[in-house]
Parts: C-alpha cells; sequence; structure tokens
C-alpha cells in the first residue's frame, strides 16, 4: 500500500541505509562459508514474506528452502517410473536410516499425499542434505523443519554435521505475538470471485466504498477483472470461541519454539516483528504498521483513510508497536553477520 508504507522496502538501498556495514559483511560470509538456518515462526507469521525478502536483497545468495515445495518436487519424481531409480539412487548418498531406502521411498510417497501428517523424518533429513549439497556456495534458510520436538533433536545433530564441515549452522526464530495473527485474521477481507485477500486494517485496497444505509465500509477488489466486487469478511460476528480457535492453531508450533530457545540455547536467533511502546523512542517510527480507520465525507461524498501506529498485545499482554517485515529483516541481517562475525574468530 502506497500510503501505508516506506517506498524502499524491499529493496537493497534501504538494507544499505539502515544496516549497511552488516549488509556487506554478511554478502561477504555467504561468500567465504555459506550457512544453513532453519527459520522458527508460527503458522502465517510470515516466514515466506521474510525469507523472500532475503532472497531478493542478496540476490538469490539466501536460498529460502520450503520443505514442503521439496517434498512435493520429490513425490513426483518418486512417482514417475523412468525418475524413480534416479531419485532413490541420489538420496541413497545422504540417507542415514536403517530401513531398506526403497521402502521409505514407498512410505513416503504414501504420506506425502497427505499434508498433514508427518514425513518419515530419515527421508526428510536426505532431502534437506541433498539440497544443501547441491545448491554448495549459497546460504540456505529452510522452512518447514523441525516440526515436531523429536526433529529438534534431528536438527541439531544435522547442525553439528554441518559445524564439522565448515558450514555455520542456526535456528532463526521470529518473533511474532498471537495478538498480530489473531487481528489479521479477524480484520481479513477476501474477494469472492477473484480470491484476493486484504485486510481492512493492514492492507487495504485503492478503493474504499460507503454503504450509506448500513453505515458500513467495504474494501473494494483492486483486480480489474473483478468489477468493483466488495470484498467480504470471513469473521461478520467475532467470538470468544473463533479467537481460542485462531490461537489453537498455534499450540504445537509454540511449544516446538519453546523446546528449542530451551535446548539449542547456543545456536538460537531471535527477532521480533514487534517492539514495545516503552522502546519506541529507539526506532523509526516508519518502521511501525499502520492500521487504518474509514470516516464519511456527506459533503464530497468520499471516504476518508485514517493512518495511526497499529499497536497490539504482545504474549505477555504489553503493548507494543507491529513492525513490517523489512525492518525486521534489517535487524536479521545484523544479528547474523554478528553471529557469522562470532563463528569466523572462533576457528
Ligand atoms: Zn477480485
Amino acid at each position: 500500500m502506497s500510503d501505508q508504507k516506506n517506498q524502499k522496502y524491499g529493496t537493497k538501498e534501504f538494507y544499505e541505509e539502515r544496516v549497511g556495514e552488516h549488509f556487506a559483511k554478511l554478502r561477504e560470509h555467504i561468500d567465504d562459508t555459506g550457512f544453513v538456518l532453519f527459520f522458527l515462526a508460527k503458522k502465517s507469521a510470515g516466514k515466506g514474506t521474510y525469507s523472500k525478502i532475503l532472497q531478493n536483497i542478496t540476490d538469490g545468495k539466501i536460498m529460502h528452502l520450503s520443505v514442503g515445495d521439496l517434498v512435493r518436487a520429490s513425490e513426483k519424481r518418486a512417482l514417475d517410473p523412468e525418475q524413480r531409480e534416479e531419485f532413490v539412487n541420489e538420496l541413497r548418498e545422504f540417507y542415514k536410516g536403517s530401513d531398506d531406502i526403497d521402502d521409505v521411498v514407498d512410505k513416503f510417497i504414501k504420506e506425502a499425499s497427505d499434508l498433514s501428517a508427518l514425513l518419515p523424518t530419515e527421508m526428510v533429513m536426505a532431502l534437506i542434505e541433498k539440497a544443501v549439497k547441491d545448491n554448495q556456495g549459497k546460504a540456505l534458510v529452510i522452512d518447514g523443519f523441525p516440526r515436531s520436538l523429536d526433529q529438534v533433536e534431528i536438527a541439531m545433530r544435522m547442525q553439528d554435521d554441518f559445524e564439522k564441515k565448515g558450514l555455520p549452522s542456526a535456528f532463526v526464530e521470529l518473533d511474532c505475538p498471537d495478538d498480530v495473527l489473531v487481528q489479521r485474521q479477524l480484520h481479513r477481507v477476501v474477494c469472492p470471485e477473484c480470491q484476493t485477500p486484504r485486510n481492512v486494517k493492514v492492507l487495504l485496497t485503492e478503493q474504499i466504498e460507503y454503504d450509506e444505509d448500513s453505515g458500513e465500509y467495504h474494501l473494494i477488489c483492486d483486480n480489474k477483472e473483478c468489477d468493483n466486487v466488495r470484498m467480504k469478511k470471513k469473521y461478520a460476528n467475532v467470538t470468544a470461541d473463533d479467537i481460542d480457535k485462531i490461537k489453537a492453531v498455534q499450540d504445537q508450533v509454540k511449544e516446538l519454539i519453546h523446546h528449542v530457545r530451551e535446548k539449542a540455547a547456543h545456536c538460537h536467533i531471535k527477532v521480533s516483528n514487534h517492539v514495545h511502546v516503552d522502546d519506541a523512542g529507539n526506532h523509526d517510527p516508519d518502521d511501525f504498521t499502520l492500521e487504518a480507520s474509514f470516516d464519511w465525507d456527506p459533503e464530497s461524498k468520499k471516504v476518508i483513510k485514517n493512518f495511526k501506529p497499529w499497536i497490539i498485545k504482545d504474549d505477555e499482554g504489553r503493548e507494543a508497536y507491529s513492525r513490517w517485515p523489512d525492518p525486521v529483516v534489517a535487524e536479521l541481517v545484523k544479528a547474523l553477520s554478528e553471529w557469522l562475525d562470532l563463528k569466523k574468530q572462533s576457528k
């Protein structure tokens, strides 16, 4: 939204201005050793968004590796009679399980079609390790592993192996309060025709319509193929039950993150997408996400958009400003470059 966020976001210039020295160092470290990060965040907290920003600003030197995508691509090869043998042979080099790899691939195909099931861990490990080898000279951001407490221990063992090969590896936690995720869901609207999602508070469309009869404001889909379609709210009347349900989706990942904080404190990097209101003075006010509200001007028959910083509650109940992804990624760039400096010094 041009009226809601800094035009420089997403560009290298933003990172050069904000964390130039660290940004340059980070790129040197990638050329030097590369690294492997395991991204951890609640569902819909923006792992994909953050990873894509890192990928874009480093011209692909940092690569987003979605385990879900990897699994789907592998499933395709395993199911294709002409590719299966080659696929199995490629994986054999990385596979460390005790069961026969052909049986594991069969099991994998069966379970991969059910996305809610956890895949055989040894298979996922082999896929990740192969991807790491295939992408030497790059830095990888792994999204979608570990997914269970057992897998945390396995990820830590993989990290030890990477480190032994001179490849620094850490967990990166993207901390995002429940309230942000709840509000995003509650104020989400979707175009009934093209399914484009927007948000009546934090992600508007160009045109807002006021309904004088009902006194309601409606976002109008920006898609030119949709003829001034009003977007629809998923939650019309919000109940406490709705909120509990949105929060409950995060229970498992919260447990996972907590486990990583305890077990892997030595290789755990954390960045927060929010800033406590008391601490706001230390930050650029442009970093804060803006919340929209509307007024109707009956004279001009126009909707007036108002913006103010979006205040949310963190998981401890403290008031905080939510931030745009780019300032958070800038902090991550700094944290990564400092972590890699330490790694290099300790060699
Ligand atoms: Zn539409």
